[in-house]
This record gives structure tokens, sequence and C-alpha cells, in this order.
């Protein structure tokens, strides 16, 4: 709900204008994750005083923001990354936009920007979708990544509390992100930079937190590492890869078989996919002799249980992947073979967790995850 007693976004509000010029549809198997956008986008202005505006959508088109503006200088922003789908029957389904909402909300909170009712957002962005619904390529595999995002508009370099902001929505149709099956991964472990720490912002969709993880990135894959592994403090604990959270499978040693990701101390992104692969396994494993923990551990634990024949599997989770199979991590110059199913690019549990969760979010398995629009 809205943050000070003025207005709550309401959805019916919304006014539509629609672009006189459509843009032609890619070929899906041309298509550049983030790089082509559909024909709208979806605006809604807040001001200190009057609170939530009226909801917009119009034609897609550029911002227009005044030099001194709050963002540019002080990173008044934060966003999300979710995805609309295209099933059987062309119903178009979210997945779990609640979870989007709810951490958009309390990203905002975070950097003094307005909040807003999830249920009325949610309802826009369905609004939305369904006008955009022919860029969702109707393949399996294929979907329309939507990036909300929140932004201080104040024309001011006064480092306060923005008086007035930008929620927007924009779509970009994408294709598999594995488009000729699983490719796993090699990592290095980063440990002159540091993504996240206690009391920081590490577990918030800030843009602030992006922008600094790019040159370790580049190091990384300079060195032929498709990804960084983020360790953090003396200990060495493994915290997320890339952007995405991770997950290692191990026979721990009291000899049980647990799959084990990092806990949410303030450090880690609260992945929509982490949260729902942790909620499937829960669900689903332990009948399989599973142990599920959320808790630290480090990056000599896995070497260790690598060296010991106890490592199984590691994987990381994220939207745009659902899983990514590592096959490697590279630590202090020394390589971590991470297990893969024999001939295959992928481990069992990574390929359980990717068909689980592509039937929930294609609609395939009837699940109160899956949200028709
Ligand atoms: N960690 C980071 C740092 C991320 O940016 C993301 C992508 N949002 C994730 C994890 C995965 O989150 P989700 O499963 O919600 O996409």
């Amino acid at each position: 709900s809205s943050s000070s007693g003025t207005p709550d976004l309401d959805a019916s509000k919304l006014t539509i204008e629609t672009t006189a010029t459509p843009k032609p549809l890619l070929d899906p198997k041309e298509l550049i994750f983030g790089r082509t956008f559909s024909d709208h986008m979806l605006s809604v202005e807040w001001t200190a005083q009057d609170g939530w505006l009226a909801p917009r959508i119009t034609p897609y088109q550029n911002l227009s923001l005044d030099p001194s503006t709050c963002v540019l200088h002080y990173a008044f922003t934060c966003f999300e990354g979710m995805k609309a789908y295209k099933d059987a029957d062309s119903r178009i389904r979210l997945f779990r936009p609640d979870r989007n909402m709810h951490r958009l909300n309390r990203s905002a909170a975070r950097i003094a920007l307005p909040t807003f009712s999830s249920d009325a957002f949610i309802s826009l962005i369905s609004r939305f979708v369904n006008l955009e619904q022919r860029f969702i390529p109707s393949q399996k595999g294929y979907s329309l990544y939507l990036r909300p995002t929140l932004i201080g508009t104040q024309k001011t370099l006064g480092v306060g509390p923005p008086g007035s902001a930008l929620l927007f929505v924009i779509a970009s149709p994408v294709g598999p992100y594995y488009p000729t099956g699983f490719k796993a991964v090699t990592l290095e472990a980063t440990e002159h930079a540091v993504r996240a720490w206690p009391g920081g912002v590490g577990d918030r969709k800030l843009g602030a937190n992006y922008a600094p993880c790019i040159v370790p990135q580049i190091d990384a894959s300079r060195r032929g590492f498709q990804q960084n592994l983020w360790l953090f403090g003396e200990e060495g604990y493994v915290t997320e890869v890339g952007t995405m959270n991770m997950f290692v499978a191990w026979v721990n040693e009291d000899g049980v078989k647990e799959l084990i990701t990092a806990p949410l101390d303030g450090t880690i992104l609260e992945g929509v996919t982490r949260e729902s692969v942790l909620a499937l396994a829960r669900e689903r494993l332990p009948a399989e002799g599973w142990k599920i923990s959320e808790r630290k551990y480090t990056i000599a634990e896995v070497k260790k249980a690598a060296e010991e024949g106890r490592l199984l599997e590691g994987f990381g989770t994220g939207t745009a992947a659902v899983v990514s199979p590592v096959k490697g991590i590279t630590w202090r110059g020394q390589n971590i073979e991470v297990p893969l199913s024999p001939g295959k690019e992928t481990g069992p549990l990574a390929q359980k967790f990717w068909d689980w969760m592509c039937e929930i979010q294609y609609g395939e398995t009837k699940h109160d995850w899956s949200y028709v629009v």
C-alpha cells in the first residue's frame, strides 16, 4: 500500500494510447536478450503531494529527464526481472508475480522511493501484457521478459528523499537461454571484489548493485570463465554466482545427501527461482533421502567434498536461465571439478528443477504459482 497516506496506485484509472506504427516482429531465432522491445510501455508517476497518479499505457518512447534528475546522480533506481509465458492454449501466464512485487516494494523502501499496492500493479501489468501478446512467441522456451523499474525523478542535486518518482514497465521478447540444450559453465571464485556485505543492500534489487559487478565479471571472462562466484569473508562463504543464486548438492560430512544454498542473511538477493526451487525440493526430494538446507557453507567445504568424491552437483538459479549447471569452479588457481550426468551438460537435480519449473511456468501442470493474466 501507499507509503504516505496519499492515493495508492489505482488500476481503474488506466488510460491506453496505442501506437500508430506497430513494430515488425523479429524471427524468434534472431532475438537477443534485452535488445528489442514491444510497441508500448506502462508508466505511473508519483509525487509526494498527490501520491500515485493515473497509470498510462503509451507507445514505447524516450524519457525526458532534466540533467539534475536525482536518479542520474544518486542511483535512485530499483527494478525487477520477470517473464510472461504463452501456454499451449495461447493463454498468457506470469510466474509468481506477487513475489516480484513484494521484492520491488522492499527495494523501493530501502532507497526512499514510494511503495505501491502489489495487486494494483499486477493488474496493470496484466493489461499491458495482454496488449503486447503478439510479442510473446508461442514456442516453449520463449517468453516476454518484463522489466518493471522505479526511479526517483526529482530535479535536484540535493541528497534527500525524491519528491517525485516514475514507475514504468518495458517488455522484451526473449528466446530460450539454452537454445541447443544445457551448456554447463565454469566459474572463477572472486576474492578481490565483494558483491554484498552485512548491513549493505545486496538483498535488494537496486541498480546500484549491478554496475560494480561488471569489471570483476569481465576479469573472470578474460581468463576464460563464463561467470564469477561471489565469495564473502575470510571464511570464503559461497554467496551467489554472477546474477544468480547458487546451489550445491553433496553428500555431507554426516553421509547425508544435502542440497544447500546460502541463507537470506542480507547479502543474498531473494531470488524468486531460489525460493521456488527450495519449495519444490522440500516438497519432492525428502522422499529420495535429501536434506534441504539454507545455511552458510564455504568454498573450502566444496573443494573438500570434491576431493573426497562427495560433491554431486552445482547450479545457479534465476529468471533468465531457470537453472544454469556448473561444471567447474576455479579457486586460488585450483580447479574444483563439479560433476555432471555422464555425457550430459547438466546434473540430475538441475535437470529435475528445470523440468518442474518449466512445466509450471508454461501451465503444463496446474499450480498456484502460475498466474493467468
Ligand atoms: N541474484 C542476483 C544478484 C540477481 O540479480 C538475480 C536476478 N534477479 C538473482 C539472484 C535471481 O533472482 P530471480 O530468481 O528472482 O530471477
